[in-house]
């Protein structure tokens, strides 16, 4: 078995308690992972306090750091393999998806906030009272970040990159079920001259553990999570305790509304990667599908085709396109909406071990779970509608709000619905694209602030007003 340790001060570390990693397509541990508690959130807490109180990090310029952010990005993509298969022997990801998708965009993405931080601009304010004020952004300081596992390392690095690249110093604290990669990276930051203590990794699970050790820790400036909305709720709460600033990245259950004057084949296309990807482990997932009438038959009997043509299997194999969901606990909820579905399955159902098959469920009355609630796996429910005005009061009719879909060739409907969809990213003819300087994140239970570009600037500096007198 591989071992991955926490990285405190630059230290890898394997001397405490342990628990394994247990890859979903064997059913077998394949890695040995140290478990933190409250002892080692305190030293890991301690050490990216030192390292930013008394360090070099928040003090280098931004050309130093960013050198040292893309050097660690040169060691992600010559370590690509070593990363994606961590990745995807912890959480059943297909081997072509993290190599091919999550590890390049990882490595982009500390390059992005590296050049975003360098070449950031900042307001110079003319007063007429004689005076002029100015903006600086200062790092916040230690940011505890904390990340969910289904697609580990790529969003870790939406929360480390820009945290670091402003000149905060980081508590990484992975998934239970995901935490190889995180090892790696920490290992890799350490090789790029990174100084010891600015990117610590602690691993352990959430309540009473190293999870709530860090969201409970007065030391820390910055609480970012991804996760469920329940625990977004747990940890809003550990927060405002000592009044610490959190960004909340939560679930979703995205709509997707293909307008009779779509064009066909491009919205089968992107509405089958819209919910079938990482086998609809994904809050962006659009498990809510919704296309009108007069060409609901045709639509559906495409997409029920191509989902059927999915590759099932193994995800080492390069072919596999849907691999086992993430671990047995999620299996087990996932199992639970189909075996318990309203509505009638069209295709799809269990597979083998925990792989939950395509599943394409039609007549699901609105109000039921399986239309309202966040399935997180391969299943799609789809819903007829008449108008424009039925099919974006069904879009909003969700606790979450975090993205919607809309496919249609009228180039007016498109931007009229968008306005009108209650959700952070809105996505017209397309799914997934993403510029890193957009904001991203979700209206309602789907979370609180966004990241990306500026955002994450606001969120990971304390922006600071500084008015000079000019005298006559
Ligand atoms: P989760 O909430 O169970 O766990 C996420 C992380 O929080 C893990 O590291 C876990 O150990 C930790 N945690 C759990 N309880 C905690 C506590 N009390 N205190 C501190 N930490 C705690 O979520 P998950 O099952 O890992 O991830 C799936 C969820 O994440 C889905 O709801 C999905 O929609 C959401 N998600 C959202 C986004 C987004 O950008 N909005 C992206 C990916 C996933």
């Amino acid at each position: 078995m591989e071992s991955f340790g926490h990285v405190i001060d630059g230290e890898e570390r394997m001397d405490g308690a342990s628990f394994v990693s247990v890859d979903p397509w064997t059913q077998q541990p394949w890695a040995d992972v140290a478990l933190g508690g409250a002892a080692e959130a305190d030293l890991a807490v301690a050490a990216a306090r030192r390292a930013f109180d008394e360090g070099p990090w928040p003090r280098m310029g931004f050309a130093e750091r960013g050198a040292l952010i893309h050097r660690l990005a040169d060691l992600i993509g010559e370590h690509a393999d070593e990363l994606a298969t961590a990745d995807s022997r912890d959480m059943g990801k297909p081997m072509s998806d993290a190599l091919g998708k999550d590890v390049p965009r990882t490595a982009q993405n500390f390059r992005f906030f590296a050049d975003h931080a360098r070449l950031a601009t900042a307001q110079t304010l003319p007063m007429d009272t004689g005076h002029h004020a100015y903006t600086r952004y200062e790092p916040a300081g230690v940011v505890a970040a904390i990340a969910p596992w289904n697609f580990p390392l790529m969003l870790e690095s939406w929360k480390v990159a820009p945290a670091l690249a402003w000149g905060n110093t980081v508590v990484l604290k992975p998934a239970e079920d995901t935490p190889a990669s995180a090892t790696i990276l920490a290992r890799l930051a350490c090789e790029a001259g990174i100084p010891p203590g600015v990117l610590n990794v602690l691993h352990g699970y959430g309540p009473e553990s190293a999870g709530s050790a860090l969201t409970a820790d007065a030391r820390v400036d910055r609480i970012t999570f991804t996760g469920e909305s329940g625990t977004g709720r747990v940890i809003a709460a550990a927060a405002a305790r000592n009044l610490t600033p959190v960004s909340l990245e939560l679930g979703g259950k995205g709509a997707n509304l293909v307008f009779a004057d779509a064009d066909l084949d491009d919205a089968v296309a992107w509405s089958i990667k819209a919910v079938f990807t990482n086998a609809g482990q994904v809050c962006l997932a659009g498990s809510r599908l919704y296309v009108e009438r007069p060409i609901l038959e045709e639509f559906l009997a495409r997409f029920v085709a191509a989902a059927e043509q999915l590759v099932i299997g193994d995800p080492r194999d390069p072919a596999t396109q849907i691999g086992p969901l993430a671990s047995a606990t999620h299996h087990a909820k996932v199992r639970g909406y189909v075996e318990n579905s309203a509505g009638r399955i069209v295709t799809g159902g269990l597979g083998e071990g925990w792989v939950v098959r395509p599943t394409v469920v039609v007549d699901a009355p609105a109000d039921s779970a399986i239309v309202r609630e966040e399935v997180f796996g391969p299943v799609v429910t789809v819903t007829p509608f008449d108008s424009e005005r039925e099919a974006v009061g069904a879009a909003n009719d969700s606790p979450y709000g975090l993205n919607a879909m809309v496919f249609t060739e009228n180039l007016s409907r498109a931007h009229r619905v968008a306005a009108q969809l209650r959700a952070g990213t809105v996505w017209a003819n397309c799914f997934f694209i993403r510029d890193l300087r957009a904001p991203f994140g979700g209206f309602a239970d789907s979370g609180w602030g966004r990241e990306g570009g500026d955002f994450s600037r606001e969120f990971f500096t304390e922006p600071k007003a500084v008015v000079m007198a000019i005298r006559p």
